[in-house]
């Protein structure tokens, strides 16, 4: 079983997911860290709002009246911990703004996971999906997904294996890691294991 094979078989299933739904790099690393933990909808009105008090610009952010952000934030929840996280994202981003482009990527890793809220699946996404450098996304769905195909490990293992196999190609770990997480919650999360393209009564069928 080739990790390519996994690919191909759920773009056939779903078709292409082009993610992440942006205007600006900056919006996406903002909804990696309002996603955590809600629905995606939630993140969708919570940028809609910021963008309409012209909050979505790093400095501005970073400055912002924190009552103002949480409240228009309040819909993602954890409301209070993701203005904070959104505020020190937002500084960092205004600090780095003209570097963090052309920093190697562990460099950039490190420094991420050094601010508040930010854990591996954030940083990934952010260095993915804003960045533009190959990084594959961990997830809970990946876990279970390949869980499912024998493929276990922690964070690291799973992600090294992905950046081993595949090509270091950033539109094919984005478009992969958007199936994933479509075929989770169409799949997965419904439990609809007897439709499954990957897996039949236990056997592997890629
Ligand atoms: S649909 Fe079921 S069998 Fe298929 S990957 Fe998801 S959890 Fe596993």
């Amino acid at each position: 079983m080739r990790l390519i094979d996994i690919y191909e078989q759920l773009l056939h299933a779903l078709g292409h997911q082009d993610w992440w739904p942006a205007d600006t790099p900056f919006e996406v690393a903002v909804g990696a860290i309002l996603t955590q933990q809600t629905r995606w909808n939630n993140v969708e009105r919570a940028i809609l709002d910021l963008k309409e008090h012209s909050l979505l610009e790093p400095e501005i952010l970073a400055a912002a009246d924190t009552d103002i952000l949480e409240e228009l934030v309040k819909c993602t929840g954890f409301y209070r911990q993701k203005a904070r996280r959104l505020k020190n994202l937002a500084s960092y981003f205004s600090r780095h703004e003209d570097t963090m482009w052309d920093m190697p990527v562990n460099v950039l890793r490190r420094e991420l996971l050094e601010l508040d809220g930010v854990g591996n699946e954030t940083a990934d996404s952010i260095i993915l999906y804003a960045i533009g450098k190959p990084k594959f996304v961990i997830d809970a769905y990946t876990r279970r997904i390949l869980g499912c195909l024998g493929l276990d490990g922690n964070y690291r293992i799973l992600q090294q294996k992905f950046e081993s196999e595949l090509e270091p190609d950033v539109d094919l770990f984005k478009e992969y890691h958007a199936l994933i997480v479509e075929y989770g919650k169409k799949y997965c999360t419904r439990h609809r294991c007897e439709d499954c393209v990957l897996l039949n009564n236990g056997k592997i069928l890629i």
